[in-house]
């Protein structure tokens, strides 16, 4: 009898790769403020999960570039510059 497939490290990566960066639309809303944030400030850059939410839904796109318009003067950015920062980091 043939054993089945061990589950070794790279497997596992691969299946966490297909399916696990992956969060709702609610749970990418409640990441949002804290996300842009840490991004605008230079702190840190978007988790994986949250960046291949953007990247796969424009809605929470959309909803990430307004909120960085809308902080960008707390951190001294144009709208501009927050708005590119953010796609740049979604598309990474
Ligand atoms: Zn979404």
């Amino acid at each position: 009898m043939t054993p089945h497939t061990t589950l070794t490290d790279s497997v596992v990566d691969a299946l966490l790769v297909d399916s696990e960066p992956w969060l709702s639309c609610d749970d990418c809303f409640d990441q949002a403020d804290t996300a842009v944030e840490g991004l605008l400030t230079g702190e840190r850059d978007f988790e994986e999960p949250f960046r291949v939410h953007l990247r796969a839904c424009g809605v929470c796109l959309e909803e990430a570039l307004a909120l960085a318009t809308l902080i960008a003067p707390d951190f001294g950015l144009t709208e501009d510059q927050a708005q590119t920062r953010v796609t740049a980091a979604a598309a990474t």
